[in-house]
């Protein structure tokens, strides 16, 4: 029984389009910090500005002696620029069930804890069929406050499409969380990179292997 969505909103990395390698942010996040002046992270520094909450990344920070928000901007900025050359080299890809959106009878949007400049770069370089409404972070301290499981930038996108009763998809714990909060239902599309992840506690209104699933459900 179709429960009328009237948009369907999704996350980007994981959904639409491969994660990005990790080796490739873990450099990017050194070259980062190269750029700032410290040359000599340790590797639990470099793997906390993988995903930094603002402590964490504010501790860091203070241990070289350097302002937080200028390394979160050296951070983002190589990321975006790191993820860009992925794309434009063809691995960093849309997933081949992408073609499944150009069936959805409503609306799309896309929220990702990427950079909205990512997101941008996404969309100018992959086929994927009009977007109506983009979100990604931005590459501030107030982004990181911002990101999911925060359901800031997801209200935002419902707001702008006008939906009263949108789904979300994504293939993470913190997509379900947003969406919660958010008050909308959640589609988890459990694809390769995650068989074996544990969604105890964080049940979304449907699981699905394939964005094939999505014409039926909307
Ligand atoms: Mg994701």
């Amino acid at each position: 029984m179709a429960a009328s969505y009237d948009a369907v909103v999704f996350d980007n990395d994981g959904v639409l389009t491969t994660p990005t390698d990790r080796d490739v942010l873990l450099e990017a996040i050194h070259d980062a910090f190269e750029s700032v002046g410290v040359s000599n992270p340790s590797d639990e520094e470099i793997r906390t500005l993988l995903g930094p909450d603002r402590s964490s990344l504010r501790r860091v920070a203070d241990h070289h002696g350097i302002d937080a928000a200028a390394l979160w901007r050296a951070r983002e900025r190589a990321a975006i620029d790191a993820q860009r050359a992925e794309i434009e080299a063809g691995r960093k890809r849309v997933y081949e069930d992408v073609t499944a959106l150009e069936s959805l009878p409503v609306p799309t949007g896309i929220v990702s804890n990427n950079q909205h400049e990512t997101i941008e770069n996404i969309l100018d370089n992959c086929a994927l069929e009009p977007i109506e409404v983009w979100y990604g972070r931005e590459p501030t301290i107030e982004g990181i406050a911002r990101k999911k499981p925060t359901p800031y930038y997801l209200e935002l996108a419902i707001e702008d499409l006008g939906a009263r009763n949108p789904l979300y998809v994504g293939d993470s714990r913190v997509d379900v969380v947003a969406a919660d909060a958010a008050g909308i239902d959640a589609a988890f599309v459990r694809r390769d990179h995650r068989l074996e992840y544990d969604l105890t506690d964080h049940e979304p209104r449907y699981e699905i292997d394939s964005l094939e699933a999505l014409p039926e459900l909307v």
